[in-house]
């Protein structure tokens, strides 16, 4: 089968793209499974069959959907999710392993409402973009929690992991973003370390301004799910459960009442709230521990617009004697002015003009780390490049700016990379047999709010 491959076939490992830009010049070992259904094939698989099942293929709008989904509806979703994803799958052989292409794990709120903030626009500068499935495998949640035996209780959250996989279906089919499953979903035994290591991390670090941001989030799904309800039972469980001002509670659920239909996320039927009723997961994944194994796992460095978790990886960089030391801050402080490519949300093909020339600086700084090559003479030259980039952004009229450039990116590359000895440990007793020994560099957007 490999061999009668031609150069601009699809490539067989079923990424959705070309062979020559695959596989073609990988070796076996470092080619993701050629005989399993890829990544991709089970993420549209799943999309063909919820529009199925909702009869979005047949006539059904978002609306419908809204006033009509039921607990059956959603039973048979999440009972595909786990059937295409069952314990015993082979994950490594399934996700990209450490080739040198320049890829990126984002970390940050899988949250339909946030991830075409920084997420899906950053994709565009890498060769690969992974991100992490927010679904929740039924495999491995007790029948309480279930979403495939206790659909009742999931039917906003199945709203929202719908609208999630709805939203990046094309992203995933034209290859621009690969959604990867949490590998721990496979291993329970790591699944079990981490969640240890997580707890008995609990504290270490908070950032104001995420916790601002996930409130925010969090209370538009309460008021979503609620929408239903009697005006004066909403304004009473926004004042006792959120500590909301009453005059505000009021406004809050005015506002939201007003844009009820068109506000995608607005339940139009009534649901169970609160504790006992609707469960409601957030997640802000993979979490400190799960994206420095992924990304070592997959030989990617780490995208994130989270300042917690930007926070959490300052504490891990390699140090000599105590002290971290940047070998090559001459290129990395200067790139400051990293393109965000917001028309790829509409076209889904990367940009050009800029985006081309910032896209291959940042590989080719990519590469020199990668390399551990510090020669002046080659750092001076990319450095030059970046000069010259800079200056180019810098004549771009500032409200153009405004919608590309993000004036507020760092990059952190330690010599000796990030690593967590815990993290370490996860790795050796994983089913992974080949991962990189640490992280190279964490690439930073400030969250917008
Ligand atoms: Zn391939």
């Amino acid at each position: 089968m490999k061999k009668k491959l031609g150069r601009n076939d699809y490539c067989g490992c079923g990424s959705g793209r070309k062979y020559k830009h695959c596989c073609k010049d990988l070796p076996d070992e470092l080619r993701t499974s050629w005989s399993e259904l890829s990544v991709r094939e089970r993420n549209l698989a799943f999309c063909r069959a919820i529009k199925g099942i909702l009869g979005l293929d047949a006539g059904k709008t978002w609306l419908d959907i809204r006033r009509e989904i039921t607990e059956k509806q959603i039973s048979d979703i999440y009972s595909f999710y786990s059937f295409i994803w069952p314990r015993e799958t082979d994950i490594y052989s399934l996700l990209p392993k450490s080739d040198g292409r320049f890829r990126a794990l984002y970390t940050g709120a899988l949250d339909v409402r946030v991830i075409g903030l920084h997420a899906l626009p950053m994709a565009s500068l890498f060769s690969e973009f992974l991100i992490e499935s927010p679904i929740i495998n039924p495999n491995n949640v007790n029948p309480e929690f279930s979403p495939i035996k206790n659909p009742g209780k999931y039917k906003y959250q199945a709203l929202k992991d719908i609208m999630f996989m709805l939203e990046l279906e094309p992203y995933i089919g034209y290859g621009l973003i690969n959604l990867i499953p949490d590998p721990s979903n496979f291993d329970l035994h790591l699944m079990r370390a981490m969640m240890d290591m997580a707890t008995s991390r609990r504290g270490t670090v908070q950032s104001r301004k995420d916790f601002e941001a996930y409130t925010k989030l969090a209370i538009e799904d309460f008021l979503n799910s609620i929408h239903m309800m009697p005006r004066d039972v909403k304004i009473r469980s926004l004042v006792s459960d959120f500590g909301m001002p009453e005059y505000l509670a009021v406004q809050s659920i005015d506002t939201l009442d007003a844009n009820a239909e068109a506000s995608p996320l607005t339940m139009l039927q009534p649901i169970e709230p609160g504790d006992g009723g609707q469960l409601m997961q957030f997640s802000m994944s993979p979490n400190y521990e799960m994206s420095l194994f992924t990304a070592q796992v997959t030989g990617s460095v780490i995208v994130t617009d989270s300042e917690s978790r930007w926070l959490e990886y300052q504490a891990a960089q390699h140090r000599q004697a105590g002290v971290a030391s940047y070998p090559w801050n001459d290129i990395y402080g200067k790139l400051v002015r990293v393109p965000m490519d917001y028309h790829m949300l509409e076209l889904y093909v990367k940009s050009q003009h800029h985006f081309t020339t910032s896209r291959s600086i940042l590989e080719l700084a990519d590469k020199l780390v990668l390399a551990d090559e510090r020669n002046p003479k080659q750092l001076e030259n990319l450095s030059d490049l970046i000069d010259r980039l800079n200056n180019k952004l810098g004549e771009i009229d500032t409200d153009e700016e405004a919608e590309f450039v993000n004036g507020d990116c760092k990059i952190l590359v330690p010599d000796g990379g990030i690593h967590d000895n815990n993290v370490q440990r996860l790795l050796v007793r994983s089913g992974c047999l080949k991962y990189d020994d640490k992280v190279r560099s964490i690439y930073y957007v400030n969250l917008k709010v």
